[in-house]
Parts: C-alpha cells; sequence; structure tokens
C-alpha cells in the first residue's frame, strides 16, 4: 500500500469517475419514494385552483354584514350550497348567503365567508329565522376565510427541482400539481459480494473459525437506503478463481462492492480479480479507520470498491466512498448533512489517519452534542447500532478531549431535509 489518500481526495476520486446522471425514467408516484428527480418540475395549475373557503359557513357579500354584531345579527336569504367537488351554479346577490364547506369554491358575487359559529340558521334560534335564512352575528371584510387561487403554487411556478429526492412531502406536492409519474433518474444497479472461506449465513450451523456474514446484509441495506436497485448479493471463496468469476457477474452493475480479501494476504485475490478483467485502480489505502484497505477501481463507467471486511470497516466506507457515489449517479447531492457537534467523550487520536467514531446525537442549548456508542474496533459492529452520526476526528497528536468541537457525518436522512 503507498501513501494513504487523505478521505477527502479518494471521495473526491470516487465522484470524478461518475460521469453523470443515468438516464431518466418516468415513475409511478406511488412507487417514487426515495427516487431522485431528473428535472425541474415546474407547475401547470394553480394550488388551490379556485378561490375556496377556509371554514364551513356561508359565502356572502362582506359589505352585507356591515354594522352586524352580537344581539343585532343581519339577515341574509339563504339561496343554495357549495359543497366540496361540486360547486354552486350561479352567483350570489346582494343580501343573500350560500351555505358553504371547507375546500368549496366561493361563488360568483361572494367576497367573503363567514364561519358557521358566528352565525344562526335554525328556525327557533335565540334571534329568529327560518331554514331558508341565515342570521350574521359579526361584521367581516373582503376576503374574510377564503383561501385564494394559487395561495400554495402558481401555474409557471418551479416546485421542485432537479435533484431532489422525494419524500413525503415532495410526493404529495407532485400530486398536488398534477403530475402522476414524475421523470426520475434510474437507480444504479449493485452486485454486493462477501469474500471469504470462514463467512456463514446466518442459518448456517457455526463451524470453528466461522464468522456470519453480515456484511450480505448491512450492505445491501445501504446500498438500498441510498438509492440503488441491489441486483445481487453473492458469497465467493478465497480463490482466484471464484474471485474471477464473481467479479465477471458484478461488472454487469453499475456499482460492484466487493468485501473481504482486499488487503495483501496470500488469501486476498479481489484487487487481482479486478485487474485480470480491465478494472483500472484509482486507489488503494486510505488514510481513514477504520477502512484503511479501501480499494477503489473502474472500467467502462462501472465503479467498483474492494472495502475492507470487519463490519464497522466495511460499513463506514461505504458511506464515505460508496453512497456518495449512488446518489451522485441519481444526479442527488452526494453525501447527508455534516453538522458541527461537540465530543462528549476524550477519544485518542491517530497520528496519520482521520477516525470515523459511532456517536449518538443530541440536542443541547450549546448545539449537538456526539457521545461515542462505545468500544470502537472495527469488528465491534454493535458499536453501529443506535449510532447517529459517524464523528470524524482528524489526524493529529493530541488527544481529541470532550469539548472538541467535530465535524459529524450523519448516517441517515435528517427529517425535514
Ligand atoms: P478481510 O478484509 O477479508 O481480511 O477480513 C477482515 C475481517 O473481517 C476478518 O475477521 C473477516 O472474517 C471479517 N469479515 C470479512 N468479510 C466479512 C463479512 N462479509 N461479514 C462479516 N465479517 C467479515
Ligand atoms: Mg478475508
Amino acid at each position: 500500500m503507498a501513501e494513504l489518500l487523505p478521505v477527502a481526495d479518494a471521495r473526491a476520486a470516487v465522484l470524478a469517475e461518475v460521469a453523470g446522471t443515468l438516464p431518466e425514467e418516468p415513475v409511478p408516484l406511488a412507487e417514487a419514494l426515495g427516487r431522485v428527480l431528473a428535472c425541474d418540475v415546474v407547475s401547470s395549475e394553480d394550488v388551490p385552483g379556485w378561490d375556496n373557503s377556509a371554514m364551513d359557513g356561508f359565502a356572502l357579500r362582506a359589505a352585507d354584514t356591515a354594522g352586524a354584531g352580537e344581539g343585532r345579527p343581519v339577515k341574509l336569504r339563504l339561496t343554495g350550497e357549495s359543497r366540496a367537488g361540486d360547486p354552486f351554479a350561479s352567483a350570489v346577490g346582494h343580501s343573500e348567503a350560500v351555505r358553504i364547506s371547507t375546500g368549496a369554491v366561493v361563488p360568483e358575487g361572494a367576497d367573503a365567508v363567514v364561519r358557521v359559529e358566528d352565525t344562526d340558521k335554525y328556525a327557533g334560534g335565540p334571534l329568529g329565522g327560518s331554514d331558508d335564512e341565515v342570521e350574521i352575528r359579526v361584521e367581516v371584510g373582503q376576503g374574510n376565510d377564503i383561501r385564494r387561487a394559487g395561495d400554495d403554487v402558481r401555474r409557471g411556478d418551479t416546485v421542485l427541482r432537479a435533484g431532489a429526492e422525494l419524500g413525503p412531502a415532495e410526493l404529495g406536492v407532485l400530486a398536488s400539481v398534477g403530475i402522476g409519474s414524475p421523470d426520475c433518474a434510474r437507480r444504479p444497479t449493485v452486485a454486493v459480494v462477501s469474500t471469504g472461506d470462514e463467512l456463514l449465513a446466518p442459518d448456517e450451523p457455526m463451524r470453528a473459525g466461522g464468522v456470519r456474514n453480515s456484511n450480505a446484509y448491512t450492505l445491501p441495506a445501504l446500498a438500498r437506503l441510498a438509492g440503488s436497485e441491489v441486483v445481487s448479493v453473492e458469497r465467493c471463496a478465497d480463490d482466484f478463481e471464484a474471485t474471477r468469476a464473481a467479479v465477471a457477474n458484478a461488472a454487469e452493475s453499475d456499482v460492484a462492492i466487493f468485501c473481504g480479501g482486499v488487503s495483501v494476504g496470500d488469501h486476498d485475490h479481489v484487487k487481482g480479480a479486478f485487474a485480470a478483467h480491465g478494472f483500472e485502480e484509482r486507489f488503494w489505502g486510505v488514510a481513514l479507520r477504520p477502512g484503511k484497505p479501501t480499494w477503489f477501481g473502474v472500467r467502462d463507467g462501472t465503479l467498483a470498491f474492494g472495502l475492507p471486511g470487519n463490519p464497522v470497516s466495511a460499513f463506514v466506507t461505504f458511506v464515505f466512498f460508496v453512497r456518495p457515489a449512488i446518489r451522485a449517479l441519481q444526479g442527488a447531492r452526494p453525501d447527508l448533512d455534516r453538522v458541527d457537534a461537540t465530543l462528549a467523550a476524550e477519544v485518542p487520536r491517530m497520528e496519520r489517519r482521520d477516525q470515523a467514531v459511532r456517536c449518538t446525537l443530541k440536542g443541547s442549548s450549546g448545539g449537538w452534542i456526539a457521545t461515542p456508542t462505545g468500544p470502537q474496533g472495527s469488528h465491534i459492529l454493535t458499536s453501529m447500532v443506535g449510532a447517529d452520526c459517524l464523528a470524524v476526528i482528524e489526524a493529529g497528536s493530541e488527544p481529541a478531549t470532550a469539548g472538541t468541537k467535530v465535524s459529524v457525518q450523519l448516517l441517515a436522512v435528517a427529517s425535514g431535509s
């Protein structure tokens, strides 16, 4: 392993190989959660489409309520009803009112709504009245309790930009402007291969030296959450021919992710197998703990990652290097947010490598507090459980004491972002 590459340079080297966004395809809205918009969306409709009522009540002319108050109502003639989806067919005239439901179209002639609570309309009410009359007990101005057409979106407004990730709010907005199948970038296909003679599936009997193949679950899950379509998950022995065959299959995907077998041992065949298939190495060895023996190569637009086998190393290197690639291939911003936080406990620094420390994140009056989840060995996968972020402890000689400001990489999408 030559000089270790700084994390930022390795990430940049990966993104430099993302030639562009994958081609777009229409995606039915009901299946579009997590997809990334391929183009700006311009609304061809006003939302709401019509002036409509904010309340259940009566549509009328504001001028007719002049002087109304408690004990001195004005009496208006009821001429009909405007219901949601079933507007009143004619106009509201002087001294007239139309019963109106929330969201129903404000009829022509009316310029205000009075909510039902400020009226009496039943025969035998305190001030009299009958079924075709309503008594208004408040004076209202023009526009009272009317929501204007286009209040939310105006025709011609750009409601979402290319690169937007479709969450619940975005899906709702697309529906509200009448788009049932937004054009989204195709999802990158991903193949995951775990290498190692020792690996056992969760339901295989344990044997001497056996190691459960946890990466076969964490890596595909991370890949899906990053927006990709995982097309194969395979296990491969520590054998050159087997690894070569696995590379041949994985190279059909946009992104090939191998884990384990990427170090310098006699049984590490991943780099050689990629080379045998014409992949060009872009880097091997990153100044990161965990995650030093990370390999990245390319061939004809296929991105290939050789991640370290240790479960935490595989997880962390996925977050720093693979996730940005999968997101960028869809035209999304490569990284999830980074925020500044204060370390709650001391972390010894490494002289030459940044460290990614699994932390929980809690808000305080002084900002975010990052608390390490416990022992941080690269084999301690439970340290990822409950972690909200990776706190980046930059290389250096002095320990990062409690109270040190650090940049933390969020692991999941923050709600609202
Ligand atoms: P390697 O990178 O192949 O040298 O593996 C480093 C360590 O990670 C070894 O202890 C492996 O047993 C373990 N390991 C490798 N692959 C996996 C995997 N898919 N799931 C869990 N542990 C693994
Ligand atoms: Mg191995």
